[in-house]
């Protein structure tokens, strides 16, 4: 019998090795790829060339993507004054606003996952996001009645939305929204579809996690999107094959603080006030659209184990990375495909 390292074997191998060379250099050279900052991180955009679509046509597409995302920014972020949450923010007891339909519908679309999450993803946690900021910024806890006042203004029952006059109010003085944890996603969908009405067939949207596959990769690979290790920048836990659906990551990964030698999420549990607890690390949600697999990652981090209920029921997948002793471990829920491939070792060494 041969030996595995009979010379015959060696050349093969090698030749192998060389043309799989070849064709990752080929795919990298028929990809556009840019990646600019945007809504507070890193957005990357990737396009592969096709016939029929060269690289000025995809830079002129990437272009207008990020334009897109450049527009939403201006109308959801409450870093700018200007921004219309940011006006409506400013609203007292009494006054309402007219609002766009786009404005109107994403609020809503908030409103309605309150609900469907128990409280657990709710846009009127801002209050308490700015309380935990200014703990940040002055390294001072607040005071449990810092917390319990803010409290009193959050909870989904506080908005008024009348579909009629496309208008929005407060039933509370001082009730404030966060579009925070939806705005990347629903910036990714609005790219997707900005590419879309362009002509592109298939492209990757990746907003600091918050990630759509459009089509495939190549005629004969699907997207594939690996999932960082929580604590290991530069590994890699779990990959997925994806076409046509959104992939996102919430977690304590890099938007924490640490006070009194804790470790605080940027993710608050409007339910008691509290950044969540460090037992969730992080929770991976894949979806048909990024706006409902943002929310769902979101509120997965606040619930936990218990989260996964509602994944089951909701057209979705997810995958929660949670404390096992000292070392970690992965949960899964919803309708979890074979091309979800989860290096359990990893996370456990
Ligand atoms: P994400 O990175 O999508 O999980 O969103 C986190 C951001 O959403 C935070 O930085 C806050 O601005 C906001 N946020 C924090 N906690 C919640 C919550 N429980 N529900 C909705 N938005 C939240
Ligand atoms: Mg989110």
């Amino acid at each position: 019998m041969k030996s595995a390292k009979s010379p015959l074997f060696l050349i093969l191998a090698t030749v192998i090795a060389a043309a799989c060379l070849i064709y990752a250099l080929r795919q990298r050279e028929n990809m556009v790829e840019e990646s600019r900052l945007a809504m507070g991180t890193i957005v990357q955009i990737k396009v592969p060339l096709r016939p029929g679509l060269d690289k000025k046509a995809a830079d002129y597409a990437i272009d207008r993507a990020f334009d897109e995302i450049d527009r939403v920014e201006k109308v959801f972020s409450v870093y700018r004054q200007d921004s219309e949450i940011s006006r409506i923010n400013g609203l007292k007891l009494g006054e309402e606003m007219k609002i766009t339909t786009e404005t109107f519908s994403l609020i809503e679309r908030s409103v309605e996952y309150t609900k469907k999450t128990s409280g657990a993803f709710d846009i009127t946690v801002y209050p308490l996001v700015r309380l935990w900021q200014d703990a940040r910024m002055s390294g001072r806890l607040p005071a449990v009645s810092e917390i319990k006042k803010a409290l009193e203004k959050v909870g989904a029952a506080n908005i008024i939305l009348d579909k009629t006059k496309m208008t929005i109010s407060f039933a509370k003085d001082g009730v404030a929204i966060d579009l925070g944890g939806v705005a990347k996603g629903y910036a990714t969908d609005r790219a997707i579809k900005v590419l879309q009405e362009i002509g592109i067939r298939d492209a990757i949207v990746n907003s600091g996690g918050d990630i759509y596959c459009l089509g495939a990769r190549s005629k004969f690979r699907p997207w594939r999107v690996g999932i960082r290790h929580p604590r290991k920048s530069s590994e890699v836990f779990m990959e997925l094959d994806v076409m046509d659906e959104a992939v996102v990551t919430s977690g304590d990964y890099e938007k924490y603080f640490t006070l009194e030698g804790r470790r605080y999420s940027h993710i608050i549990d409007p339910r008691t006030g509290y950044p969540v607890g460090d037992y969730i690390i992080s929770a991976t949600v894949v979806s048909e659209d990024t706006v409902r697999a943002d929310m769902l990652a979101t509120a997965l981090c606040v619930l936990g184990r218990e989260g996964l209920k509602i994944v089951d029921s909701e057209k979705a997948m997810a995958a929660i990375v949670v404390k096992d002793g000292d070392k970690m471990k992965v949960e899964m829920a919803g309708n979890v495909r074979g091309s979800f491939r989860v290096y359990q070792k990893k996370l456990s060494q």
